[in-house]
C-alpha cells in the first residue's frame, strides 16, 4: 500500500507515524509546503518573544529524523499542486528546483491546515505587515525586529494568535495596539468572562480597540498606516493581520471533494472524504461540535493530532472513529490564564439551547496555604436536564487542571448536578477539600433543590430603585466604600441577622457580596424568614470587571496611537 500525505505538521505527520506502527511494509510519502516538517506552531509566538531561544526547539522533527525513525519519505519544499482522483495520482511542484511530477497514490490523506485569513484589503501586499503561520513567517517576524527594531505594532485580530503575540510583543518592549471588529477579545469566552481577560491585557500595557473594523492599509514612509473604519488610521512600525484562518483547500475544491463551512472538507466520522481513498484530517475539515452537534469548524491541535491517528486507523483497515471536537482550549495570557471547554452562553442560546449559568470564584489552592489566587469560573448547564454544556475559567494558577476535569465531564456526558460527587485529589499546595468543580455541582445542586435563586450582571440595570425591591450588598463596609452597584444598600452578613427589621417585608431582595458567597449565606438567612431572595452569580467581582470593561472600552482613544 502506497499513502501520500498532504501537509507534514500536526495531523499530517501524526498520521504518518502511526501509519508505519501500523503498517511495516507501506510506502509512506509525506509533501510539505515549507521548508520543516512536524514543526511547533503552537510555539512559534514564543520564538519571537524570546521565550523560546533556540530556534532548533521548534523544529524538532527533520526528514532525516523522520526517516531514521519511521522511514517515511518526507520531501519540504514541495507543494502539492493537483488531484487526479480517477487516476490517483497527485500532481507535486517541487518548489527548490522548480520540478514538476505525478505521484501516485492507494490512499490519499489531506492535512494541509488552515491558512491566515487575508481579505482582500488594499494596502494588503505592503512590507511591514506580517501574518503567522509557519516557521518561516516567525523567523521573518524575528529578522525584521532584530534589524529594524521597530518600537510600535498593530495587531489585527483577538484570537489566540493575536493574544499570544501581543504579549511576546510586549515583553519585547514594543508599544502594542490591538484591533478587532467584535467588542471582545477571544471569542470563546463571554463577554463577561473576557472583561477580565482585557483588564489583564490593558494592565500589561496592550491597547484595546475592539468594534473597530480594520479597512486597510498604507504605506507612510518607513511605518504603515492602519486605515480604521470611521476613525483616524493607527500608526506604527509593522502590523500582524490574525484575524482568523481559513482552511486551506483549493487543492480539495478543484478536485471536486464535498466542501461545507469556509470551503471546509466534508468528512465522515472516519475522516473519510465524499471521494474514495481520500481522507482529511485537521483544520482544513469540518467537524460536529460535541456538544451542539453542529457542523463547526474548531482549528485546535488536540484535534488535528487526534484525526490524524484515526484516519491512520482506517487507512490500515481499521474502524476507529473521531466522537466530534468540544474546542477545548488554554491560552497564557501574561500571568494570567484563560479557559474554555464546550459551549460558552452565547453559542448555546444561539443554538437554541434553553440554558442557565452559574458563575464562581474560587480559590487555587486552600486559603491558608500560601499563594492561592481566585479564578472565576463560568458553568452553562442545560436547563431542566442540567446536561453540562461547557465551562470558561480565568485566573492563574490551577485554571488548567480544572477546564480539564469539566472538559472530560462533558465528554463523559455528565450534569452540572454531577459535579458535586467527583472525587478530586486534595491537599492544600493543590486544591481545596471542596474543589472548585465540586463548588460548582454543590451551586447547582442548590439552583435545582429551590434552595437559591440567581440574577445576573445584565439584570442589574433593570431592577428597580423605586423602593419595591430591597437590594442589599452583604460586604464590609471597607468593600463597599470601595465600589458598588448603584442603589445597593450595605448590611454586612454578619450583621444581618440582628438587622432583619431594616429589610422591608413582603418584598424580594436582591443581594451581591465579593464573591457570591456571602450573599448566598444571606439568601439562606432571608429565604427562610420568608423573603424571595436571589443571589448575585459572581460577586461584585465579577460586576464590577464588566462595568470597568465598559468604561475602559468607551474611553479607549478613538484615533492613532501616536497621540
Ligand atoms: P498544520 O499543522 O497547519 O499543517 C498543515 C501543513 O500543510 C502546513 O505546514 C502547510 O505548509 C502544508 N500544506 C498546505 N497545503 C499544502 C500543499 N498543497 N502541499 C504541501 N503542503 C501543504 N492550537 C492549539 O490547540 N493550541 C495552541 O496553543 C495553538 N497555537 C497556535 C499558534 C500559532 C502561531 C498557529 C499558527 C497555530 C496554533 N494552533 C494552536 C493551531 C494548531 O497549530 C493547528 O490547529 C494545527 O496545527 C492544525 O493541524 P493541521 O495538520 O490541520 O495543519
Amino acid at each position: 500500500m502506497k499513502v501520500v500525505i498532504v501537509g507534514g505538521v500536526a495531523g499530517g505527520a501524526t498520521a504518518a507515524a502511526r501509519l508505519r506502527r501500523l503498517d511495516e511494509a507501506a510506502e509512506i510519502v509525506v509533501f510539505e509546503r515549507s521548508g520543516y516538517v512536524s514543526y511547533a506552531n503552537c510555539g512559534l509566538p514564543y520564538y519571537i518573544g524570546g521565550a523560546i531561544t533556540d530556534r532548533e526547539e521548534l523544529t524538532l522533527q527533520t526528514p532525516e529524523s523522520f526517516w531514521q525513525r519511521f522511514r517515511v519519505d518526507v520531501r519540504v519544499r514541495h507543494e502539492v499542486t493537483a488531484i487526479h482522483p480517477a487516476e490517483k495520482t497527485v500532481t507535486v511542484k517541487d518548489l527548490t528546483t522548480g520540478a514538476v511530477f505525478d505521484e501516485s497514490y492507494d490512499k490519499l490523506l489531506l492535512s494541509p491546515g488552515a491558512r491566515p485569513t487575508q481579505p482582500a484589503l488594499p494596502g494588503a501586499g505592503l512590507g511591514r505587515l506580517f501574518t503567522l503561520r509557519t516557521v518561516e513567517d516567525t523567523l521573518k517576524i524575528r529578522e525584521f525586529i532584530e534589524q529594524h527594531h521597530p518600537k510600535s505594532a498593530v495587531l489585527a485580530g483577538g484570537g489566540f494568535i493575536a493574544i499570544e503575540l501581543a504579549e511576546n510583543l510586549r515583553d519585547l518592549g514594543l508599544e502594542v495596539t490591538l484591533v478587532q471588529r467584535p467588542k471582545q477579545l477571544l471569542n470563546p469566552l463571554d463577554a463577561d468572562m473576557a472583561a477580565f481577560l482585557h483588564a489583564q491585557m490593558r494592565r500589561h500595557g496592550v491597547r484595546l480597540h475592539l468594534g473597530r473594523t480594520v479597512e486597510g492599509f498604507a504605506a507612510d514612509g518607513e511605518r504603515v498606516n492602519v486605515l480604521i473604519r470611521d476613525e483616524a488610521p493607527l500608526t506604527a512600525d509593522m502590523v500582524v493581520l490574525a484575524i482568523g484562518v481559513t482552511p486551506d483547500t483549493g487543492l480539495a475544491r478543484d478536485a471536486g471533494l464535498d466542501l461545507g463551512i469556509k470551503g471546509s472538507i466534508l468528512v465522515n466520522d472516519r475522516m473519510e472524504t465524499s471521494v474514495p481513498d481520500i481522507y482529511a484530517v485537521g483544520d482544513a475539515v469540518q467537524v460536529k461540535h460535541f456538544v451542539t452537534g453542529q457542523d463547526a469548524l474548531l482549528s485546535l491541535a488536540g484535534p488535528a493530532n487526534k484525526q490524524g491517528r484515526i484516519a491512520a486507523d482506517n487507512i490500515c483497515g481499521g474502524d476507529s472513529r473521531y466522537p466530534g471536537s468540544q474546542g477545548s482550549s488554554v491560552i497564557k495570557v501574561f500571568d494570567m490564564t484563560a479557559a474554555s471547554t464546550g459551549v460558552n452562553e452565547k453559542n448555546a442560546k444561539a443554538a437554541g439551547i434553553d440554558c442557565d449559568k452559574l458563575v464562581l470564584s474560587p480559590m487555587s489552592h486552600a486559603g491558608y496555604y500560601p499563594g492561592g489566587r481566585v479564578m472565576t469560573m463560568k458553568v452553562v448547564f442545560e436547563k431542566n436536564t442540567y446536561r453540562l454544556l461547557g465551562a470558561q475559567i480565568v485566573g492563574y494558577e490551577g485554571v488548567d487542571k480544572r477546564i480539564d476535569v469539566l472538559s472530560t465531564a462533558i465528554h463523559a456526558g455528565l450534569t452540572v448536578l454531577q459535579l458535586k460527587d467527583l472525587d478530586l485529589a486534595y491537599a492544600p499546595p493543590y486544591s481545596s477539600a471542596k474543589d472548585p468543580v465540586n463548588m460548582a455541582g454543590f451551586m447547582a445542586e442548590d439552583l435545582a433543590k429551590g434552595l437559591v435563586k440567581q440574577f445576573f450582571t445584565e439584570d442589574v440595570a433593570a431592577l428597580p430603585r423605586d423602593g419595591s425591591v430591597t437590594l442589599l450588598d452583604t460586604r464590609t463596609p471597607g468593600e463597599y466604600a470601595g465600589g458598588h452597584a448603584e442603589g445597593f444598600v450595605n448590611i454586612p452578613v454578619d450583621e444581618l441577622r440582628d438587622r432583619l427589621d431594616e429589610i422591608p417585608a413582603g418584598k424580594p431582595v436582591y443581594v451581591m457580596c465579593q464573591s457570591g458567597l456571602r450573599s448566598y449565606v444571606a439568601c439562606r438567612i432571608l429565604a427562610q424568614r420568608g423573603f424571595a431572595c436571589y443571589n448575585f452569580s459572581g460577586g461584585y467581582r465579577l460586576y464590577a470587571a464588566v462595568t470597568e470593561d465598559r468604561a475602559a472600552a468607551e474611553e479607549a482613544l478613538p484615533c492613532g496611537m501616536e497621540k
